[in-house]
């Protein structure tokens, strides 16, 4: 049969054929232990920490058919798939290459954990792979990127990514959390393993913390294992919430794509706004890859104002449908400042350096009216224009 529709997938992929007792909806396992069916490997007993419930069974098939991948895992949260990917490809001694920008939990997690177990690590522009080749170690092992990065929204040169990963045997790790399935597919496009925040858009609803790591079977066994250990499993109870949520997954990033350019938009047309961020937007890095082999550009952008911090807290509290809110990628529109959150543990000088101004706020686009929102934001814009005349 020809491969399905990621609309198609989204609903009917992994689901248990025939239906457990009839049941359309797949039924929640909340049960820790399974009885004994006479293995005498552990990591085929049936255990809820070792991630093998039938609820898992049915999410690892969906998560790997959505990204056309051999294999996924579900994990407690997104720092958990990062952590665990991480420290399953890396051992002490080895060197990792990492986008200069990422997600700031991600970020701390290199510099502060991976240093601690000896593994060192250096940053790069993900745009710029000629100087790569300069910092690479004889111990470099992997290198790991953003398929849209997190908060300034650049789209780093994935060819360049997965072509110096082939060339010098590296294991290539991307975050899809932003782009998501639906918009790009890193298996397809030769990356080893892609990993998901998924609380963010993959469940899309603000209601779950969880997190999945998808791709090649052998690496994705070895993560498991790891996982056993630090025992960051998914409760079955989340694991239904998440698969409920995916079902509705390409509906909801079609929709917070298509209002997420608009937005862009009219942003970068306002007389308030100093510099917009959008892979959409030919001033972002990588928007002619980005252009060329996505499927949409995403629901997230950010933004400074002209007046700054003050402008950005005044825009903040006129707004009224955005929430102020960290996290990412629900069905509510949600503002903050990366400065503030995600990137508070970062220098102030580095964080500058980065392009993580004080005043940056960020846009996590929701489902709502397209026209509300873009009219909503205007008319706070107007006001902080008005304010600073
Ligand atoms: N990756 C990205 C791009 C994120 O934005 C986040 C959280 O904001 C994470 C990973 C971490 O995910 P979690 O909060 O589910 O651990």
């Amino acid at each position: 049969m020809a491969r399905q529709s990621i609309d198609t997938a989204a609903v009917h992929a992994g689901e248990p054929e025939p239906r457990i007792n009839g049941a359309v909806e797949m039924p929640i396992f909340q049960s820790a232990n399974y009885l004994h069916e006479g293995t005498d490997d552990y990591f085929a007993t049936r255990y809820v920490r070792l991630n093998n419930s039938p609820n898992h069974h049915v999410l690892h098939a969906k998560l790997a058919t959505l990204e056309h991948a051999e294999a996924a895992l579900v994990t407690a949260s997104g720092m958990a798939a990062i952590s665990t990917a991480l420290f399953s490809v890396l051992a002490a001694g080895d060197h990792l290459l990492m986008v200069d920008c990422p997600y700031g939990g991600t970020r701390s997690f290199v510099t502060e954990e991976l240093a601690r177990f000896g593994i060192e690590s250096t940053f790069i522009d993900g745009n710029d792979p000629a100087r790569w080749e300069a910092v690479r170690r004889p111990r470099t092992r992997a290198i790991y990127v953003e398929s849209i990065t997190n908060p300034l929204m650049t789209v780093p040169d994935l060819v360049a990514v997965v072509d110096f990963a082939r060339r010098h045997g590296l294991v290539s790790l991307i975050d899809n959390t932003i782009a998501t399935p639906v918009n790009f597919r890193p298996a397809e496009h030769g990356f080893d393993l892609s990993l998901h925040s998924a609380t963010k858009y993959l469940n899309g609803h603000s209601d779950v913390a969880a997190g999945a790591i998808i791709g090649r079977a052998a690496l994705i066994e070895t993560a498991a294992r790891m996982l056993s250990h630090f025992g960051g499993c998914l409760d079955p109870h989340a694991c239904f919430l998440l698969q409920r949520g995916l079902k509705t997954l390409p509906l909801r990033v079609r929709r917070q794509s298509a209002s997420a350019l608009a937005l862009a938009e009219m942003l970068d047309a306002h007389p308030a706004v100093a510099a917009v961020h959008y892979p959409g937007l030919r001033s972002t890095p990588g928007h002619a890859y980005a252009r060329e082999v996505y499927e949409g550009f995403g629901g997230m952008l950010s933004f400074e104002l002209v007046g700054g911090v003050p402008a950005a807290e005044r825009l903040v509290e006129r707004l009224t449908i955005a929430l102020h809110a960290a996290s990412l990628g629900g069905t509510e529109t949600l503002i903050v400042r990366p400065s503030v959150t995600a990137y508070a543990s970062v220098a102030p000088e580095e964080r500058r350096r980065l392009g993580v101004t004080d005043g940056l706020l960020r846009l996590s686009v929701g489902i709502e009216d397209p026209g509300e929102l873009a009219d909503d934001l205007r008319q706070g814009l107007d006001a902080v224009a008005s304010t600073a005349a």
